[in-house]
């Protein structure tokens, strides 16, 4: 089969022809329709993640060894079962939950796979989409996606997820509250297309890119801001009388986190989901003075994929814009992501 694999870090990736793996287990393996290309997958294939002050995690000291091949939106069809698999049958179309844990730990026991310290991640830790056929390692990770666009449904796996579980952090908010959304790119955009399914409250979307802001209110956006105005702050408090109630920081860069703490009403929640990186000032009084909290968001559980693909088969959630390219086009989608020359999320498509 062809795979699209990092063979040197930050370098083109190869096509290679790799044989096509063969179920053991209870392993399912899975033919390649669909996959998305994620943001993240940029910090995969240079190697690094940056930690601020001139700190970075390298994905080798994590274990990470090359060849690899990238990509945790995969969706596709079940083409041959491992000996003790059940559970799902050839033919069956699915998305592959990628954010897998070790299924040993605590944490896992406790089906908090999310908080595993050794991850098994499909396309971040083992072999992921940017290739034909793909090892899911049991059946209880695939999720049936009937009813659902199969490149929309490809984006609920990460992106998809990932804003789904940040904004459900602030469901406890009424609708007389606010709801800052900074950052309207690629999971930006996806949480504002779903944010008025799952929270109550207004939506504010702060970005600095107008054409990204026109973008928001088209998907349903109550009010935009400019957060790199000189009165940004000033005006966004008029604007909330005291200041939104919840912020979700879907850059996670200093200057967007140090807005949203900035701004953030009393007994407000900042939710910090964008792994742009680098470090933030924080205040410490005001932590207690304003009795807010300061909570991280990471992807999200297989529960918030069921729950999340439920609002998108009720039509209740807009797409980002799809933007489709054939699987052997991978080196090419993900340079051109890399470039933030297009608005909307890049799939790969094998059919
Ligand atoms: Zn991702
Ligand atoms: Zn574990």
């Amino acid at each position: 089969m062809k795979a699209y694999q990092i063979t040197n870090w930050g370098q083109p990736l190869e096509e290679l022809e790799v044989p096509i793996p063969k179920p053991t287990g209870s392993e399912v393996l899975i033919k390649i329709t669909s996959c998305g290309v994620c943001h993240s997958d940029i910090h995969i294939w240079d190697g690094f993640f940056d930690l601020g002050g001139g700190k970075r995690i390298t994905l080798e000291e994590r274990g990470l060894g090359l060849p690899f091949t990238m990509g945790h939106e995969p969706v596709g069809e079940v083409v041959a079962l491992g000996p003790d698999a059940t559970g799902v049958s050839v033919g069956d179309k699915r998305i592959v939950y990628p954010w897998i844990g070790c299924g040993t730990c605590d944490a896992c026991k406790d089906n908090n796979e999310l908080l595993c310290n050794n991850p098994i991640t499909v396309g971040t830790r083992r072999n992921g989409g940017y290739a034909e056929y793909l090892l899911a390692p049991h059946a209880k990770y695939l999720v049936p996606y009937d009813g659902v666009d199969e490149a929309f449904a490809a984006t609920a796996a990460c992106s998809g997820i990932t804003a789904y579980s940040a904004l459900k952090k602030l469901k406890h908010l009424t609708a007389k509250q606010t709801t800052l959304i900074i950052g309207a790119g690629g999971v930006g955009l996806a949480g504002i297309g779903m944010a008025k399914a799952i929270l109550k409250t207004k939506i504010i979307v702060a970005d600095i890119d107008p054409q990204k802001r026109k973008a928001a209110i088209e998907l349903g956006a109550d009010e935009v801001i400019d957060n790199g105005a000189v009165d940004a702050a000033k005006n966004l408090m008029t604007m909330t009388n005291g200041g939104p109630d919840g912020v979700v920081d879907f850059v996670g860069a200093p200057t967007t986190s140090s807005f949203g703490f900035q701004v953030l009403a009393k007994g407000g929640t900042l939710v910090v989901v964008g792994l742009y990186g680098g470090g933030m000032e924080l205040p410490l009084s005001l932590l207690p003075l304003k009795v807010v909290n300061i909570q991280g968001s990471y992807v999200g559980t297989q529960q918030d994929l069921v729950e999340l693909l439920q609002l998108m088969r009720e039509g209740r959630v807009k797409s980002v814009p799809i933007i489709k390219r054939q699987l052997s086009e991978a080196p090419l989608a993900i340079q051109d992501l890399r470039s933030g020359k297009d608005i909307g999320r890049y799939v790969l498509i094998n059919y």
